[in-house]
C-alpha cells in the first residue's frame, strides 16, 4: 500500500488548472495548463490516497482491468518507469483514455464512498505523459514472425489496439481504412481540445516501427476506384477484424429537416477537425455569427459546443429531450454504478446554454430555404416514452443546427452485407463468445460489435479480439483476454 494514511490526510482531489475561458477560446489546444515537472508532487500525493482495496472496485469499473492499485504505488514511490509498464500492461493507449475517458474507474473506486474518489485519470495521464517525455514509450518488435497476415478494417482505437496486439504476436498486420488518415473518432470525432492529435500520431509512428502496416483512402467493400473487394480481401488475408465503428447517424424526421443549415454532427465535427490539421474545406459548415442549436445533451453535443464557441458563434443552445441530470448520486445510480449526473465538462464552462424536456417537432425556413427556427414543444412521457406535449409548442431562432442525437448501428454496411456478416436488429455485427462473426475467419471488435460506446471499450473489444484472432490463426494464444462479449459496465 502506498501510504496507509493517505487517505487520511488528503481528503481533497488535486487536478491540473484549466486555461483560463477566454484564451482557450482563442485556439484549438487542449484546455489544460501545460504540466510543469514540479507539478508530478502532486500526482503522488494524489496517489497515496489510493488504499490499495482488498477487493479494488476500481477494476470493476474499468473493461481494461488496469492494475491501478498498483501504479498507484507506484506512482507514490515515484517509480515512474515501472509505473508505465504496469500501465501499458493492460491499456495500449493511455494517453487517450487519460485525456478523454469518463473514467468509471473513478465512479467505482471504493474511497468515493464518503470522500472524493482517487484521481485514477489524471494519474494515468501523467504516467503516460512522463514515460514519452523520458523515451520510455520505444517500439515493441515481435520476437518472431509466424508468416500469417491480418487485415484490420478500421482504424479506431478498436481497430488499432487489435493491429498492435496482432503485430506484436508477430503477424503481418495491415490497417485498412477509408478515411484519409488513420485515427477513427479519435482523429475526425473528438475535437483537438479534448485530445492533440500529436498524442495519436506519436502512436502510430511507434506502430509503423513495430511494423503494423496502414493503407488510408481504401474502402473496403465499397465501390469507388480507391476500394478493396472482399474477394481480394478474403484470399490476401488468413484472418479480418471489422472494428469499422458505429458511425451511423440517428435521424430526425420532423418537417423542415431538409432545410439548408441543418446537419448531422459528425459532419460538421470532421469539417472543423480537418481545419485544424490545415485542410483546404472548400464550403466549411462554421458557426461564426451563427445562432447555433445543438439537438442532444451528450459528449456529442459538448464537443459540437466547444467548437461552435471557437468559431465565434453568436449563440450557442443544447437542447436534451430528458430531464436534467441530478448534480450527485441518488438511490437510483448507486456506488459502484457509474451514474449519470448534470456534467459541467470543459464545453459546457466555455459558454451556451441548455434546455432541458425540449423536443423538437420542427424546423422554421426561410424564403430561401435556410434554416430560420426550430419548433420545440415539452417532453412529457407516455408509458415511458418521451413525447412533445400538445399545446406546449414555441419556436426558437436558430441559423445552423446540429443534430447530435447518437449512432445506430454499425458502419462499414456494404462491407458486412458482401461478406455475409449478419446483423442483430440493433444493428450491431453478430459475433460468439471469441468475437467470430457469422462468417469464418472474420472477428468483429469495438462499436460496431457493442454499438456507440467509449474508447475504453474499443481498446478492450480490440485487444481480446486480437488474442482471439491469434488463437485461430496458431491454435493457442498468449494474448491477454481484457473483457468477453457481452460483459457490461456495473449496473443496479
Ligand atoms: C463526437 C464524438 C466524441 C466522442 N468523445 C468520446 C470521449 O470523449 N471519450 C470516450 O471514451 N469516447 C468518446 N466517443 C466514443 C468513441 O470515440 C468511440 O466509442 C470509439 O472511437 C469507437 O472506436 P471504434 O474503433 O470501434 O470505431 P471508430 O473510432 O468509429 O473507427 C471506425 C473506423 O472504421 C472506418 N471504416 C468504416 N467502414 C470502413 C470500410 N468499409 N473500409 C475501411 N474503413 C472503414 C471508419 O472510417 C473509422 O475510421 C466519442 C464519439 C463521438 C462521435
Ligand atoms: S478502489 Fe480506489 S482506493 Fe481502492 S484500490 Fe482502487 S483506486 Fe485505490
Amino acid at each position: 500500500m502506498a501510504d496507509p494514511r493517505g487517505f487520511l490526510r488528503h481528503r481533497d482531489r488535486e487536478l491540473p488548472a484549466r486555461r483560463p475561458v477566454p484564451l482557450r477560446l482563442m485556439d484549438w489546444r487542449e484546455v489544460y495548463e501545460a504540466r510543469e515537472k514540479g507539478e508530478l508532487g502532486v500526482v503522488s500525493r494524489q496517489a497515496g490516497r489510493c488504499m490499495d482495496c482488498g477487493i479494488p472496485f476500481c477494476h470493476q469499473g474499468c473493461p481494461l482491468g488496469n492494475l491501478i492499485p498498483e501504479w498507484n504505488e507506484l506512482v507514490y514511490r515515484e517509480d515512474w518507469r515501472e509505473a508505465s509498464e504496469r500501465l501499458h500492461a493492460t491499456n495500449n493507449f493511455p494517453e487517450f483514455t487519460g485525456r478523454a475517458c469518463p473514467a468509471p474507474c473513478e465512479s467505482s473506486c471504493v474511497l468515493g464512498i464518503n470522500q472524493p474518489p482517487v484521481t485514477i485519470k489524471n494519474i494515468e495521464v501523467s504516467i503516460i505523459d512522463r514515460a514519452y517525455e523520458e523515451g520510455w514509450v520505444r517500439p515493441v518488435e515481435p520476437a518472431r514472425h509466424t508468416g500469417r497476415s491480418v487485415a484490420v478494417v478500421g482504424s479506431g482505437p478498436a481497430g488499432l489496439a487489435a493491429a498492435q496486439q496482432l503485430t506484436r504476436a508477430g503477424h503481418s498486420v495491415v490497417v485498412l481504412e477509408k478515411d484519409d488518415r488513420p485515427g477513427g473518432l479519435l482523429r475526425y470525432g473528438i475535437p483537438e481540445f479534448k485530445l492533440e492529435k500529436r498524442h495519436l500520431e506519436r502512436r502510430l509512428a511507434q506502430m509503423r516501427a513495430e511494423g503494423t502496416r496502414f493503407r488510408t483512402g481504401i474502402e473496403v467493400g465499397g465501390s469507388g476506384p480507391d476500394a478493396l473487394d472482399v474477394e481480394q480481401l478474403r484470399s490476401r488475408f488468413d484472418a479480418v477484424v471489422l472494428a469499422t465503428g458505429a458511425g451511423i447517424p440517428r435521424e430526425l424526421e420532423v418537417p423542415g429537416r431538409e432545410a439548408v443549415g441543418i446537419h448531422p454532427a459528425m459532419d460538421y465535427l470532421t469539417q472543423a477537425n480537418r481545419h485544424v490539421e490545415g485542410d483546404w474545406i472548400s464550403d466549411p459548415i462554421t458557426a461564426e455569427g451563427k445562432d447555433v442549436v445543438i439537438i442532444g445533451g451528450g459528449d456529442t453535443g459538448a464537443d459540437c459546443l466547444g467548437t461552435a464557441l471557437r468559431q465565434g458563434a453568436r449563440s450557442v443552445r443544447t437542447l436534451a429531450i430528458g430531464t436534467r441530470p441530478p448534480e450527485e448520486r441518488d438511490e437510483s445510480q448507486p456506488w459502484p454504478t457509474h451514474p449519470v449526473l448534470f456534467e459541467v465538462s470543459s464545453a459546457h464552462e466555455e459558454g451556451g446554454e441548455r434546455s432541458y424536456l425540449a423536443s423538437t417537432t420542427g424546423f422554421e425556413v426561410d424564403d430561401s430555404g435556410a434554416v430560420s427556427g426550430l419548433r420545440i414543444a415539452r417532453t412529457s412521457y407516455q408509458d415511458g416514452r418521451r413525447i412533445p406535449t400538445p399545446g406546449t409548442e414555441s419556436v426558437l431562432p436558430a441559423t445552423l443546427v446540429l443534430i447530435a442525437m447518437g449512432f445506430v448501428g454499425a458502419g462499414g454496411r456494404a462491407l458486412h452485407e458482401a461478406l455475409g456478416v449478419e446483423h442483430t436488429a440493433r444493428g450491431t455485427v453478430v459475433h460468439d463468445a471469441t468475437w467470430r462473426t457469422s462468417v469464418d475467419g472474420v472477428f468483429t471488435a469495438g462499436d460496431c460489435a457493442r454499438g456507440q460506446s467509449l474508447i475504453v471499450w474499443a481498446i478492450a473489444e480490440g485487444r481480446a479480439c486480437a488474442a482471439a484472432v491469434d488463437e485461430h490463426l496458431m491454435g493457442r494464444t498468449s494474448l491477454p483476454y481484457s473483457v468477453r462479449p457481452g460483459e457490461n459496465p456495473v449496473t443496479v
